[in-house]
């Protein structure tokens, strides 16, 4: 057999287990030293020695000089797709202009949701398709992205379909979700029951033209609450969605107590759960999305207790949150580099939540090296897997593959 590639030369194999990864569990990454991949029709179809591959027959082989390959990245929480931009904010915030304030005049979500109804369907696809390739050429093959800045019928639409587009035409894999109830438009203020049932009368389309895989709430003070945000994951899960929650970001509310309850696939943000929470995800099946650049972002002090969740036995994947008001970042290796420093995750629990469990918090089965899955991985200009926390802010990746096709690699001006 000629191989479509072989990589020889692989200093660093890591081979994550398969997921969802709880607890103790999460601290077990397999790393094999002086490897080689053969890939062929877009799969893994050979993982053996260095010495061995070096003598396969390949049409290309690219020489990994004794760097680390991993999986592709899986990116578990975005909100993708939205119209405009919020730089002219930063100087607001800075002056300590409240955010509630600056919804006043117009600004923050609402802005986006203005934005994002002005813009065509075609304007929204071309923006976000950068932000795709700009994850891409950050070592993320797959990710999920969410609606929720149309807040009306129309909008949320354009912006499902956006995602169905970039998901068909593309090779990143996007993983649909539908968070219509994200905040409570202007013309539904004070009516938040009428205008949550205005998205939950939208669920039956969605699935029926199979526009989203799961749906999201925003559950929080002066958004929903926790009786509205029940309401609506039933509501859901009775039309065979699969429920995804923000819960617990600012206050307490127990959004991840009913994330755990109902059995939703994961629970986001999580930085003001309770003990019981926490509890109740380690003995149940919802993985913890935990989102530092977000907490980065707005400037707080107190991140998620990655360290109390994984010690008592609960799933945690990371993402980016990427969004256009509170983390402007398509860099989860930026991410990684905030589990480590704020919430204290190892480099191997870190690698496990950028991969198998952020690959389960949104039901795909990627984030994983192994014979006859799809060929998604990252050569990274490191020496060892535990350098990419350690040397932030920084993109490590060299190529990225996605179905054995190279969708990026880093160009080098030769300036010296
Ligand atoms: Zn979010």
């Amino acid at each position: 057999m000629i191989y479509d590639l072989v990589i020889t030369n692989i200093g660093q194999l890591l081979l994550p287990d398969q997921g969802p990864l709880k607890g103790g569990a999460m601290k077990q990454l397999a790393v094999e030293k002086q490897r080689a991949l053969g890939i062929k029709d877009g799969r893994f179809a050979w993982i053996g020695s260095h010495e061995e591959g070096a003598s396969l027959p390949a049409r290309e082989k690219v020489d990994a000089e004794g760097k680390v390959v991993s999986p592709g990245l899986v990116d578990p929480h975005t909100h993708l797709v939205f119209g405009g931009s919020r730089e002219g904010e930063m100087v607001l915030k800075q002056a300590g202009v409240p955010y509630l304030d600056i919804l006043k005049q117009g600004g923050g979500i609402l802005s986006t949701v203005k934005s994002t109804r002005e813009e065509t369907e075609a304007e929204l696809f071309d923006k976000a398709k950068k932000h795709v390739r700009q994850m891409a050429a950050h070592g993320v093959t797959t990710l999920e992205a969410k609606s929720g800045y149309g807040l009306d019928r129309e909008t949320e639409w354009k912006q499902l379909k956006v995602v169905k587009h970039l998901n068909e035409q593309g090779d990143i894999d996007i993983v649909s979700t539908f968070l219509g109830p994200h905040a409570i438009p202007l013309e539904y203020k004070g009516k938040s029951d009428a205008f949550l049932e205005e998205m939950i009368a939208m669920l039956p389309e969605i699935k029926k033209q199979n526009l989203a895989v799961f749906t999201d709430i925003f559950c929080e003070t002066g958004v929903f609450t926790i009786e509205q945000s029940k309401h609506f994951m039933e509501a859901s899960h009775q039309l065979g969605f699969q429920t995804k929650i923000h819960a617990d970001e600012i206050d307490s509310l127990g959004g991840t107590e009913l994330a755990a309850g109902l059995g939703a696939v994961s629970a986001d943000h999580l930085v003001a759960a309770s003990k019981q929470g926490i509890k109740q995800l380690a003995e149940g099946e919802t993985t913890a999305v935990l989102l530092p650049g977000t907490t980065f972002y707005l400037g707080k002090d107190t991140y998620a207790d990655a360290r109390s969740m994984i010690d008592q036995g609960a799933a945690v994947a990371l993402a980016t949150d990427f969004n256009p008001g509170s983390c402007v970042t398509h860099n989860l290796q930026m991410i990684m580099s905030l589990a480590a420093l704020k919430m204290k995750m190892t480099p191997e629990e870190i690698w496990n939540a950028v991969t198998v469990n952020a690959s389960h918090a949104i039901g795909q089965k990627a984030g994983r090296i192994v014979k006859g899955k799809p060929a998604d991985f990252v050569l990274w200009d490191v020496p060892n897997y535990q350098y990419i926390p350690y040397h932030y802010a920084a993109n490590h990746a060299k190529m990225v593959w996605k179905n054995g096709r190279k969708v990026y690699e880093r160009m080098d001006a030769d300036v010296f």
